[in-house]
């Protein structure tokens, strides 16, 4: 509608209008003429994926990733779910280790985003003899692709076989002690409270659906407090302490709303929010949005977590992107937390 024409305020004359073409009101007639002014500089905002399983997935699936703008990805590599044979042995996670470091430049070669790698020990399965893949991790993390330790973190329960808690801290705070040798930042497994399901699968399908794995095997927990995922966390902090890890130095990713406030208020870790498989641990864009309102964005960042195994959604940073507009965070909070902060954090990107 021309400017010299307001729209009317009586919609059942706005068809008689002689600008007007339509043949009775549309919801357009209603409308009082001043559109917002979005930002269309979210149509190409470049992002960074600071925790994924890229080099598990389909090529078309990282062509996703590349049609929707991303520019750099962290493709962690840490046994849990891939190695085959049960229990683990060692020489299984290194060869994990040595899968991505085969693939990844081919992966960059055909998608033209950034990959780079992080490379840890997982404590979800037991691993036995860890020593002998501590020790050679010192050599993969002087490596230019590898630019993070991790994922790894204290874990409440395993897949298998239990894992003496101290036991794991131990293997967590010898990860720390490496990253802190040569300069590298910390990927933090935390553990995840899982939501309410309104009803339960049937026992003999024995597996989760949109989660590929025995679900009959997890082993009773070996944290067994009032909050065993935060506990877990705790004992993440005091081994980065120990190890002489500064805490900025360690992204505690799959955030939820009960490790962010301790994170954010007792420590300076970053914090990650896993918003690639809402559906499995209830996060989302609103939790973002709702902790950038809180603590600022500068501590904050967010990941897919997309892996093989799982029902995850490679667009998901770009479609929290338009979200946490929507949900009023602004431009250049939104630049920082899905950009800014992966990039300087792991060196990504520059
Ligand atoms: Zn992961």
């Amino acid at each position: 509608m021309p400017a010299s024409d307001p729209p009317t305020s009586d919609p059942s004359t706005a068809a008689d209008s002689a600008s007007d073409p339509t043949r009775r009101p549309t919801d357009a007639a209603y409308l009082d003429g001043s559109a917002p002014d979005l930002p269309s500089e979210l149509l190409n905002l470049p992002w960074i994926d600071p925790h994924n399983h890229a080099h598990t997935l389909s090529w078309s699936d990282r062509e996703r990733y590349a049609l929707s703008g991303c520019r750099s990805m962290l493709m962690v590599s840490s046994g849990y779910h891939w190695t085959p044979y049960k229990p683990v042995e060692a020489s299984d996670v290194r060869f994990l280790w040595d899968d991505a470091i085969n693939r990844r430049e081919a992966i960059e070669r055909n998608h033209f985003f950034e990959a780079k790698l992080g490379l840890g020990v997982h404590t979800g399965v037991r691993i036995e003899n860890p020593e002998g893949l501590l020790a050679a991790m010192d050599d993969y993390c002087a490596l230019d692709e590898v630019v993070a330790v991790g994922e790894t973190g204290v874990t409440p329960s395993q897949h298998v076989e239990r894992w003496d808690v101290d036991e794991q801290q131990a293997v967590v705070q010898a990860q720390m002690e490496l990253a802190a040798d040569h300069d590298l930042p910390v990927l933090l497994h935390t553990p995840n409270t899982p939501g309410e399901s309104k009803r339960a699968y049937r026992d003999d399908l024995g597996v989760t659906p949109g989660y590929e794995k025995n679900a009959g095997l997890g082993a009773e927990p070996v944290l067994d407090g009032e909050n065993p995922a935060l506990e877990a966390v705790k004992r993440d902090v005091e081994a980065a302490a120990d190890a002489g890890l500064d805490e900025e130095r360690i992204v505690a990713s799959h955030a939820d709303a009960n490790n962010t406030a301790y994170l954010m208020e007792e420590t300076d870790c970053y914090l990650s929010f896993t918003i690639g498989h809402s559906w499995l641990i209830g996060v989302d864009a609103a939790d973002v949005a709702d902790a950038v309102d809180e603590y600022g964005p500068e501590r904050i960042t967010v990941d897919t977590d997309c892996a093989n195994v799982l029902r995850t959604d490679p667009y998901a940073v770009k479609r929290a992107i338009f979200e946490l507009y929507r949900y009023g965070i602004d431009v250049d909070d939104i630049r920082t937390v899905v950009y800014e902060n992966p990039r300087d954090v792991f060196g990504l990107a520059e």
